[in-house]
């Protein structure tokens, strides 16, 4: 079996463990949504504007969309609105004064001389495959951050809901990072006519790093076992989303 696991894995399993086992144990690829290549090409655009803020984010917006659109993935993307649209959505987004200003208060801590941004980190747990990801950003007080475009803003609670923040703060405890405090950040852009964008900080604790460890064991437990368990209220549930739809739901349902 693998010997690393994601922490994204850990999400789809969570979420469907019936499409984890489709997208990784049948090759039944998910479809690439235009949410997922805004998202990516949002994120490049960020990444790259706190690290140099005398860019343009706007040209940083046309550069990493252009890289987007020669990769082989992109045309098979299942288009809502024309590319055309999606591009001019991410232009406002980052001609918007706000989220200029807001992004450019953010400092990356330097770590061995570069900017910590896409940082790799791994959580080590004992008889389970390391998990691995990377951090977007951490910021100068130590605290990392994480990314996010949304179709609109989030609830207040949401943020201190996530789970993943848990796996970074104990990647980084294992680094012998301590200077985040426990505390994270979620910097929310929205893809509305009129963007918006909200960082949430919150406190997270010790505590709930064990709970993050329980759900990886047990996760891993189910995976180890093959307990692959079909979840048709799962928002991801439709041919757009799923790959493995027509070997799920859609065999039942036509
Ligand atoms: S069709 Fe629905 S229940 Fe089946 S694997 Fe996909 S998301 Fe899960």
């Amino acid at each position: 079996m693998s010997q690393h696991l994601s922490y994204s894995q850990i999400s789809m399993y969570l979420d469907c463990s019936r499409r984890w086992q489709g997208h990784y144990k049948q090759g039944l690829t998910n479809p690439l949504g235009e949410a997922l290549v805004f998202g990516t090409v949002a994120h490049n655009t960020m990444e790259q504007f706190v690290t140099d803020k005398s860019m343009n984010m706007q040209e940083l917006w046309d550069i990493a969309w252009e890289a987007e659109k020669d990769k082989t993935a992109f045309k098979g993307i299942v288009w809502e609105e024309t590319p055309e649209t999606v591009y001019n959505i991410g232009m406002n987004l980052f001609g918007n004064q706000e989220v200029y200003d807001i992004l450019g208060e953010i400092e990356p801590k330097t770590i061995d001389g570069e900017p910590a941004i896409e940082r790799f980190i791994e959580w080590k747990l004992e008889n389970l495959p390391t998990i691995i990801g990377y951090i977007d950003c951490i910021g100068s007080d130590g605290i990392p951050i994480d990314f996010k475009t949304a179709g609109r803003m989030w609830p207040e609670d949401k943020a201190r809901k996530e789970l993943q923040p848990l796996f970074y703060l104990a990647a980084l405890d294992q680094l012998g990072e301590h200077d985040h405090e426990y505390k994270f950040k979620h910097v929310v852009v929205t893809k509305t006519k009129n963007p918006r964008i909200v960082v949430f900080e919150s406190q997270r604790s010790a505590g709930e790093i064990e709970f993050m460890e329980m759900i990886a064991r047990r996760v891993w437990g189910g995976i180890s076992a093959g307990v692959f368990i079909p979840n048709p209220t799962s928002f991801m549930c439709s041919p757009r989303f799923c790959g493995t739809w027509f070997d799920c739901v859609g065999k039942y349902t036509g």
